[in-house]
C-alpha cells in the first residue's frame, strides 16, 4: 500500500537486505525515500531495483535494458529500425529514452490519453535531442512494443487498438504483460504473420539485473535460460 511505502523502505535497512525490486504502482514514489539515485534511474524519473550499498539504499532502473537485453536475445535487433510504443506511462518513458539511444530510425508513441505521449516526447527532445512521433501512425512498423496494461487478466478479451494495418509477417511484436501468455494483441498480431513475444523475458531480465546489482556480480550467460525453465517451468 502506497502508505505503508515509507515503512517498508526502513525494513530494507532494519532487516539489512541486499536490495529488492520495486513494481507498480511505487516505482515513483520510492525515490523520495532513497539516499542515493542511480543516474540513469534518474534520468528515467523511476526505480525498479533498490541496492543496500553498505547500508546507504541505491535506486537503479533494469526495465529498459531488460527488454532490450530480452530483444536481441530473440534476435530482434532495434537498430535502424521503425519503432512503435503503443501506451505513454511508467514503463513507456524508460523504454522511449533507453531505446532513442540505440541508433533506432524511429520511434512513435501511440497513445489514449496525447498529452502523456507529448510529456515523453518532450522530456526524450530535452534529453537527448531525439524526435519522438505522436499518435501519427507510419504505414508498418518493425517492432511494436504494448506497453498499456490493456488485455491483462483478468480482461483478456481487450486490447489496446483496433487497427493492426500497420503489422505484418515482418513485424515483431511485444506486450510487456505476460499474463495472459498470450494476450489477445499478440494473437492478432499472430494471425498477421508477426513474430509475437511477451513480457516474460523482459521480466526475468530486469530481474537478472537487477540481481547484478544486488551481489554485485556478473552472472554466466545462461542464467536466462536457467531462471526460465526452474522457475517458470518454461
Ligand atoms: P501505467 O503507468 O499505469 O500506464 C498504463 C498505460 O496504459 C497508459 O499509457 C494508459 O493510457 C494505458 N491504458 C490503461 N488503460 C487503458 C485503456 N482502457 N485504454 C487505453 N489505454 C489504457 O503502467 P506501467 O507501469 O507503464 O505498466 C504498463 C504495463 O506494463 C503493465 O501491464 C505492467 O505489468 C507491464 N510491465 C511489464 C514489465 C515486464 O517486466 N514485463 C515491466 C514493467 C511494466 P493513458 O495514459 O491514456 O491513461
Amino acid at each position: 500500500m502506497p502508505e505503508n511505502l515509507k515503512d517498508a523502505i526502513n525494513g530494507i535497512r532494519a532487516m539489512n537486505f541486499a536490495g529488492v525490486n520495486v513494481t507498480a504502482p511505487h516505482k515513483i514514489e520510492v525515490i523520495q525515500y532513497l539516499d542515493k539515485i542511480e543516474k540513469s534511474a534518474k534520468r528515467f524519473g523511476a526505480v525498479n531495483t533498490i541496492v543496500n550499498e553498505n547500508g546507504a539504499l541505491v535506486g537503479y532502473n533494469t526495465d529498459a535494458e531488460g527488454l532490450y537485453r530480452y530483444l536481441l536475445k530473440e534476435s530482434i535487433d532495434i537498430k535502424n529500425k521503425d519503432i512503435l510504443i503503443i501506451g505513454a506511462g511508467g514503463a513507456a518513458l524508460p523504454i522511449s529514452l533507453f531505446f532513442s539511444e540505440c541508433e533506432v530510425k524511429s520511434i512513435t508513441i501511440k497513445n489514449r490519453t496525447p498529452e502523456k505521449a507529448h510529456a515523453i516526447a518532450q522530456y526524450v527532445q530535452s534529453d537527448n535531442n531525439f524526435f519522438i512521433e505522436v499518435n501519427n501512425l507510419k504505414k508498418r512498423y518493425d517492432v511494436v512494443i504494448n506497453t498499456t496494461s490493456v488485455g491483462m487478466y483478468p480482461d483478456i478479451f481487450k486490447c489496446p487498438i483496433e487497427d493492426f494495418s500497420f503489422i505484418d509477417s515482418d513485424t515483431a511484436v511485444i506486450d510487456l504483460i505476460y499474463n495472459p501468455e498470450e494476450t489477445l494483441f499478440l494473437k492478432t498480431s499472430k494471425n498477421r504473420g508477426a513474430k509475437t513475444l511477451n513480457g516474460l523475458g523482459m521480466l526475468i531480465y530486469q530481474g537478472l539485473l537487477a540481481y547484478e546489482h544486488f551481489a554485485d556480480i556478473k552472472l554466466p550467460n545462461n542464467t536466462y535460460e536457467i531462471i526460465k525453465k526452474e522457475v517458470f517451468g518454461k
